[in-house]
């Protein structure tokens, strides 16, 4: 079974081409710079072969042929025939509380995902143009959406809702959604696996750390509460965007510098965060250079990141009645394990004891990095698209 995951953004298409048995990854690679001057395809084969392709690539229909072209193509390719492909799974961000679980799309899905777009609006549309591309150049091909939001539909009212007036929540559908569904999924699944547990009998906190931060209470393998909410700018600091911030500082800097709506969505979510503490860069690499030559702002920024994470994992330790393990992943949670000793400086109580030689060790594969004792805590390469493979396969048997 070969299937092909796609997850189509703005102004960019990524791809990645499965063989189901044996999970094998047979090539992947990304459009980038859709409808501007100087779009590109960068492509991978599984042997090490890389190949880019500039052209003009106005639309998403147009990056999915390029895509479908290279990945048949003789010199580059691994398929002799579209009909090789057997399905398509398509990551879309947002899937509102209609969407629980993946699902195979039809027409009528495809209505439904246009009743998310205004939950969504800068993401939903691009995943809907991808898979309205696909429907038209792979006609009988079955297309499956896998989303961000679905992992968390089971939280509890008490968690999703917002003390605001119950009204705007039957009215407009404000409440608290959470994302990065999919990255949560799998590394809880990978964590009851490493713990030699079963995931419903486990707590566990996951971490997910890249340019977008949010953890999740993972409680018996379900998301019981996460950190982001309405939109992706809840709860951890991050690269750009402020995380939980009181509603009222926002109307009041808004009056202040007298700007509207458009400039206050910008400043929380494009200038604010790590860039915006530091004054340097939404980058950890560079604020950890920064930090280690001493930069105050730098180090105030990964402090006040790490703080967050610590913070939410002592909530969700007590949301959840207990905890078994620590769950780290994306860029920042794979990689720095500054980040990681300062989330969990001061959790021994909770009995949580990192190995600082595991923490810093070199090594890119899911590991242990505590000393084995009552909280397991772990690294673990996020693998989302190998998740909507899974669900896509599961979902055209
Ligand atoms: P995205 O959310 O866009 O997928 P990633 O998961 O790739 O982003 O995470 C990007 C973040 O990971 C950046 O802040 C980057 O600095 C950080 N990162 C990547 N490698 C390292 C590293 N070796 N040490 C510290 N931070 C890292």
């Amino acid at each position: 079974m070969i299937i092909l995951v796609l997850n189509s953004g703005s102004s960019s298409v990524k791809y990645i081409l499965f063989e189901m048995d044996g999970e094998q990854c047979l090539a992947w690679g990304l459009v980038e710079r859709i409808g501007d001057r100087g779009s590109i395809l960068k492509h991978n084969r599984h042997d090490g072969h890389t190949t880019k392709l500039a052209g003009d690539i106005v639309d998403h229909t147009k990056a999915i042929e390029y895509i479908l072209a290279i990945l048949l193509s003789p010199n580059h390719g691994v398929l002799t025939d579209r009909s090789e492909i057997n399905a398509v799974g398509h990551r879309v961000v947002h899937g509102g509380e209609r969407f629980t679980d993946s699902v195979l799309i039809d027409g009528e899905v495809m209505n439904q995902l246009h009743d998310c777009i205004e939950l969504a609006p800068l993401h939903n549309p691009h995943n809907i143009k991808g898979i309205t591309a696909c429907r038209g150049l792979l006609k009988d091909v079955p297309q499956v959406g896998v989303f961000d939001t679905a992992f968390h539909q089971q939280m509890p009212d008490y968690a999703y809702l917002y003390g605001l007036p119950y009204i705007l929540y039957k009215r407009y559908g404000v409440r608290r959604y959470g994302f990065h569904g999919t990255s949560h999924r799998y590394v809880a699944a990978r964590a009851a696996v490493m713990m030699g547990k079963q995931i419903e009998k486990i707590n566990l906190v996951t971490c997910h750390l890249g340019n977008g931060c949010s953890s999740a209470a993972v409680k018996g393998g379900i998301s019981i509460d996460t950190t982001m909410g309405f939109t992706p700018t809840e709860g951890l600091m991050m690269g750009t965007r402020t995380g939980d911030i009181d509603p009222a500082a926002l109307l009041y800097i808004m009056g202040r510098e007298e700007i509207g709506i458009g400039e206050a969505n910008s400043l929380i979510n494009k200038h604010s965060g790590l860039q915006g503490i530091s004054g340097i860069s939404n980058d950890m690499r560079e604020l950890e250079e920064a930090t280690a030559e001493g930069n105050e702002r730098a180090e105030l920024a990964v402090n006040m990141f790490a703080y967050r994470v610590k913070k939410y994992i002592g909530a969700y330790a007590v949301a959840m009645g207990g905890l078994d393990g620590i769950v780290f992943t994306g860029g920042i949670g794979e990689n720095s394990s500054e980040v990681r000793r300062r989330s969990l400086e001061g959790l021994e109580f909770l009995g949580v004891e990192l190995d600082p030689e595991a923490n810093e060790a070199d090594d890119s594969d899911e590991r242990f990095i505590d000393k084995g004792g009552k909280v397991r805590v772990m690294v673990i390469p996020t693998n989302e698209e190998l998740v909507i493979a899974r669900d896509t396969l599961e979902l055209i048997r």
